[in-house]
C-alpha cells in the first residue's frame, strides 16, 4: 500500500507532490500520480497552449517551486529573455512551463505517474483503494487534485456541438489549431483572458477574419481575485468571518472578477482592433445552427446574424462541484460533509474523511477565491 496517491497530475498535483517530496520526505517508492494525460501538466499546457497565452496573469512569486524566488532565480541563471511583464513581474508562459517542466524532471515526477483516469474511490481498512481504467490502487491517503472538469457550454450550442466539428471549447480536448480553424473566418465567444489571449493570437496568425463576440463590455482588472486573499493568514480570518456555508459562498464569489483581463490585454485588444485584423462585437447569441453549405448561423439579442466558418466557445468551467461521478458517488457512500453549493466543507487541514484530502477548485470554500489559482496549491500544501 502506498502511502500517498495524488489524483490529477496538473499545477495542483504537481506542486502538492513537490511538497510531500521535499518537504515532507515522503520516500518516493510511497508516493505516485495518476492521470490520464501523457505527462504531468500535459492538460494545463493543452488549455494554455489553446488559448494561446502568452504571459501568465499571476505574478512571479506564483508557481511550483517550494521557495517564493524560484522562478525569477531560475529564469535569471537560465537567461530566459523576456521571461517577465509589467509591475507584477507577469512570467512568460515560456518561462512558467520551462521552469515546471525542470521541476518535474528533477523531482522524477514522470517515474511516480502513472497514466489512468481514477473512476471510483473507496474505503478500505487503513486507507484507500482508487480503481482507475488501467487497474486499482492502493494507498493509506489519497490528495484529490482533478481540478475543473465540466466545460461550460451555453445551451444554444450543446446541439450543434454534439453533431459537427465547427464548434469547439477552448479547454475541450481538441486542439484549435490550423487544422480545425481553416482558412475562413471564426468567432470567439466569451471575454475572459482564454478568449481575449485567443483573439490576439489568432488576430496574428489565422488568415480569415477573427471576431470576438461578448455579452459584455471590457472588464479591466489586473487580477482575477480582490486583492489580500493570497495570504494564508488574512485568508484565514476573512474566512472565519463567514462560518456559515451559504455566506462563505457568497463571500468567495463576491471576492472574484469573473469575465475579466489586465488592462494592458484591454489596450491591446482596443488596438488590434481599430485595424482589420480583429473585430470585437457585443452580443448574446440566442440561436446557433449550421447552414447547408457547412457555415455556422448565429442569432443575436439584437435579432442581427452572424455567419462564420468556426466558433471557439471561451466560456470557462462550470461552477459546480467539479469530479462528476467520482466524486458523486464517494459523497454518497461515505456521507461526507458538502456545503448546499455542493462543494466539499473540510476541515483546517482539508482532510474530508480520515486520509482524503482535497485541493484546487474543490477546496476553494475552505481556502478562498485563490483555492484554484497557481497560489492556491501553495496555500493547499502547507495545510496539508
Ligand atoms: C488558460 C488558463 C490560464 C490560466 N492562467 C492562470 C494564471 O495565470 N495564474 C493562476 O494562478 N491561475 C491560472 N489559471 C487557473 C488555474 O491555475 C489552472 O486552471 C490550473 O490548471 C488549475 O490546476 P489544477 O491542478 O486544479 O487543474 P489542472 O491543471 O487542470 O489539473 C487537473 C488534472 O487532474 C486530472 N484529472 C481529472 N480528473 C481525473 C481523474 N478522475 N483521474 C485522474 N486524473 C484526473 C486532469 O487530467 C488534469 O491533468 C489558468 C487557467 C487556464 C485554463
Amino acid at each position: 500500500m502506498l502511502s500517498w496517491l495524488v489524483i490529477g497530475a496538473g499545477i495542483h498535483g504537481v506542486r502538492i507532490a513537490h511538497s510531500l517530496l521535499v518537504e515532507s520526505r515522503v520516500p518516493r517508492e510511497s508516493l505516485r500520480l495518476v492521470d490520464p494525460g501523457p505527462e504531468p501538466l500535459a492538460r494545463w499546457r493543452h488549455c494554455t497552449e489553446n488559448a494561446r497565452i502568452r504571459y501568465l496573469r499571476s505574478p512571479s512569486v506564483h508557481h511550483l517551486g517550494v521557495r517564493s524566488h524560484a522562478l525569477e532565480e531560475f529564469a535569471r541563471e537560465n537567461r530566459v529573455p523576456q521571461a517577465f511583464l509589467g509591475g507584477f513581474n507577469r512570467p512568460s508562459r515560456q518561462v512558467f512551463d520551462t521552469h515546471t517542466r525542470h521541476l518535474v524532471e528533477e523531482l522524477g515526477l514522470r517515474e511516480l505517474h502513472v497514466r489512468a483516469m481514477a473512476q471510483r474511490i473507496e474505503r478500505i481498512e487503513g486507507g484507500w483503494r482508487v480503481e482507475t481504467d488501467g487497474g486499482s490502487i492502493e494507498s493509506r491517503r489519497i490528495v484529490l487534485a482533478i481540478g475543473r472538469t465540466g466545460l461550460a457550454v451555453p445551451p444554444v450550442f450543446q446541439g450543434v456541438m454534439c453533431r459537427n466539428d465547427r464548434v469547439r471549447h477552448l479547454y475541450g480536448d481538441d486542439p484549435i489549431d490550423e487544422a480545425f480553424l481553416g482558412e475562413g473566418s471564426v468567432v470567439i465567444v466569451g471575454l475572459g483572458l482564454g478568449a481575449a489571449e485567443c483573439a490576439l493570437g489568432l488576430s496574428k496568425s489565422h488568415r480569415g477574419p477573427v471576431t470576438l463576440l461578448a455579452r459584455h463590455d471590457l472588464r479591466r482588472a489586473a487580477l482575477d481575485v480582490r486583492p489580500g486573499w493570497e495570504d494564508l493568514r488574512k485568508t484565514k480570518r476573512r474566512l472565519h468571518r463567514a462560518p456559515e456555508p451559504s455566506a462563505r459562498r457568497s463571500l468567495i464569489d463576491r471576492s472574484r472578477k469573473p469575465g475579466s483581463i489586465p488592462p494592458r490585454t484591454a489596450d491591446e485588444l482596443l488596438a488590434r482592433a481599430r485595424g482589420d485584423q480583429l473585430q470585437l462585437r457585443h452580443g448574446t447569441v440566442e440561436a446557433a445552427e449550421i447552414l447547408e453549405d457547412g457555415a455556422v448561423q448565429l442569432r443575436l439579442g439584437d435579432g442581427s446574424i452572424e455567419r462564420t466558418d468556426r466558433v471557439v466557445l471561451a466560456t470557462g468551467f462550470k461552477r459546480s462541484r467539479p469530479g462528476g461521478r467520482l466524486v458523486d458517488d464517494l459523497v454518497a457512500e461515505r456521507e461526507l460533509p458538502t456545503a448546499p453549493c455542493g462543494y466539499p466543507w473540510l476541515g483546517e487541514d482539508l482532510q474530508w474523511d480520515k486520509g482524503l484530502f482535497v485541493t484546487g477548485a474543490l477546496a476553494e470554500l475552505a481556502l478562498g477565491p485563490q483555492a484554484p489559482n497557481i497560489i492556491g496549491a501553495a496555500m493547499a500544501a502547507r495545510r496539508i
